[in-house]
């Protein structure tokens, strides 16, 4: 089975050559044999890296590979490449010939069958935070394919049977030009089948497969954050000729709540508060993500954006299942649409106010002037 290029080198099928040659560079380097001496597999995969650099930096040759695939690679001629248009086995990554020589010459593995992994599949879920803080099994459905059950997946007419392709006898491939190099792939009339359907089955239009929704069940762990990434390996689409499946990801993203800010395992929550509240002390219950009750105490002449941590009472850390704290910030709310009395009271608070009521505010501009007076001199 051969992996995708694409993931091989770690990148996605829109990048560019600094993003491919960077991923490439990194991987080689850490696969190097030179780095892993007698490590059959890190030789493995420094082949493969190699091979699929090769291939995704030389535009043509992506090109092809988009289209048709490893298909486009396979010639049985044990690694000429491309129908020995290009190259040939020595072509190796420009970028570390000079460091690597002759190292890899010769040690290229080419597979051929036609069989292709199927794609890759993205699931975008939205959590709320209260999930997130509990964890859930979610329930998704996905689309798939399954054997048709009319023709038991043959896609021939129950009765009928398919034929041999005349297009390529039954070989499945056929040699076709690209341009001046000339690539096999598969046979367009039977699709690789190497056989032909003159009656095909109405059920599945003669694929041989029928597209169903399926059912899966994701557990999503408590303490999940936003933007992780969930595989769920071979559950993507379905391979092509007994390949195999691709992944499915599911992407999460954790919706925004209404009163608390999440900033890892910590949680934020700002509570407005009264300034009478704020000046004489007094004491408010929240509601935490558990769904109980906490006392929070005011102490008398607490400031504006005053913090205070309720240990213990914020998101969960992943596969921990020790818990992040809660801070309650206070916002001290100016009172507003006065009427006569209440001014009058303020009025009346005001003119017995002293220093030692507000240190801050009490001089702040003759000590700021003060300062820059002091810059001056
Ligand atoms: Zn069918
Ligand atoms: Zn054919």
């Amino acid at each position: 089975m051969k992996i995708d290029y694409y993931e091989i080198l770690g990148v996605t099928k829109t990048a560019d050559d600094k993003v491919l040659k960077s991923a490439y560079r990194k991987l080689a380097m850490q696969f190097h044999p030179d780095k892993n001496p007698g490590d059959a597999e890190a030789e493995r995969k420094f082949i493969e890296l190699g091979e699929a650099y090769d291939v995704l930096k030389d535009p043509q040759k992506r090109a092809a590979y988009d289209r048709y695939g490893h298909a486009a690679f396979e010639n049985g001629g044990g690694g000429g490449g491309f129908g020995g248009g290009f190259g040939g086995a020595g072509g190796f990554s420009d970028i570390f010939e000079d460091i690597f020589g002759e190292m890899m010459g010769g040690g290229r593995q080419r597979r051929s069958g036609g069989r292709e992994r199927g794609a890759d599949l993205r699931y975008n879920m939205e959590v709320s935070l209260e999930e997130a803080f509990t964890g859930k099994t979610a329930q998704i459905r996905v689309p798939s394919s399954i054997t048709c059950d009319e023709c038991t997946g043959s896609g021939a007419k129950p009765g009928t049977q398919p034929v041999t392709c005349a297009t390529c006898g039954g070989a499945g491939r056929v040699r076709a030009s690209q341009g001046f190099f000339s690539v096999e792939r598969a046979c367009p009339t039977c699709n690789g089948r190497g056989q032909t359907i003159p009656d095909p089955c109405t059920k599945c239009s003669g694929t041989g497969h029928v597209s169903q929704e399926r059912s899966l069940s994701v557990n999503i762990p408590a303490g999940i954050e936003d933007g992780t990434r969930i595989r769920l390996s071979g559950e993507g689409e379905a391979g092509t000729r007994g390949g195999p499946s691709g992944d499915l990801y599911i992407f999460i993203s954790i919706k925004p709540h209404e009163f608390f800010q999440r900033d890892g395992a910590d949680l934020y929550c700002k509570v407005p508060i009264s300034m009478t509240t704020a000046a004489l002390g007094g004491q408010f219950e929240v509601t935490t993500l558990d769904g109980t009750q906490t006392r929070v105490k005011i102490p008398e002449g607490t400031q504006n954006g005053k913090q205070f941590r309720l240990k213990a009472k914020g998101m969960p850390v992943l596969r921990q299942g020790n818990l992040g704290d809660l801070y309650i910030q206070v916002a001290i709310e100016t009172p507003q649409n006065l009427n006569k009395r209440q001014r009058e009271l303020l009025q009346e608070f005001e003119e017995i106010s002293s220093k030692e009521n507000s240190p801050q505010s009490t001089g702040f501009f003759a000590r700021m002037k003060d300062f820059f007076e002091g810059i001056k001199d």
